[in-house]
């Protein structure tokens, strides 16, 4: 049975296919993930090229069958282009489309969309400091999967956090008293850096405690996110 499948998405992967043609992921907020075919977007002067470029945002028309889907027609809202002229921009945009990619199955993610896409908006057009917009993307992706840290106070005997603090699956953040054997140390540093008491620490402490809440996230919903963004930033 033929369809065709109207909605707003944005392309989280592009690879080439036979000699023009790209396969293309894109996340909608509507649908989750889907994959089409960008038929002879690799040729020159090709109509759709943009709508094949990872982070490209449109309205996207698909057709096909079976999920088996070609793009159609693309009309573009946003590029976002303007990200991959800063290579620590460009770096925390592919990190966004990682999490949007593995973080949206079979089921619409649209809290997770809406976060993505105001997460590119603040790369590509805010004078924002680039790892606080990604320990800010993190702690809302945490939030939408019903994780609401508090990096201020012990989540078990509600004392204020001052220094150091533990996190483990089971109660979340904790004190030194609270933690369980084999908890996982959240540094003072890092600690205050997420609870916003104190963000005014240098890119190396920044990119750590983000690597702290890749790992919280990796605890809590099982899915390991921005090897290739560390692995740079360190
Ligand atoms: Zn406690």
């Amino acid at each position: 049975m033929p369809e065709e499948l109207k909605t707003k998405a944005i392309v989280v992967r592009a690879v080439p296919y036979h000699e023009t043609d790209m396969i293309v992921t894109l996340v909608s907020p509507e649908y989750g993930k889907l994959t089409a075919t960008a038929r002879g977007c690799l040729k020159p002067k090709a109509k759709l090229r943009y709508a094949a470029e990872p982070m490209n945002f449109g309205d996207y028309l698909l057709g096909g069958k079976n999920g088996r889907y070609i793009i159609a027609d693309c009309s573009q809202i946003e590029s976002f282009s303007s990200i991959t002229t800063d290579i620590d921009r460009y770096y925390a945009a592919s990190l966004t489309l990682e999490v949007l990619a593995k973080l949206t199955l079979d089921q619409p993610e649209p809290a997770l969309f809406v976060d993505a896409l105001s997460t590119l908006h603040d790369l590509a057009y805010s004078d924002k400091d680039t790892d606080e917009v990604v320990t800010d993307f993190l702690l809302a992706v945490l939030r939408d999967n019903g994780s609401d840290l508090d990096f201020a106070h012990c989540n078990v005997c509600k004392c204020d956090l001052l220094g150091d603090a533990f996190f483990d699956i089971a109660d979340g953040i904790v004190c030194a008293h609270c933690k369980n054997f084999g908890a996982v140390l959240i540094d003072a540093v890092s600690r205050a850096y997420l609870s916003g008491e104190n963000r005014n620490i240098s890119h190396e402490l920044k990119a750590r405690a983000n690597m702290l809440v890749a790992d919280i996230l990796y605890n809590i919903l099982g899915t390991r996110i921005g090897s290739h963004y560390f692995a740079e930033q360190l």
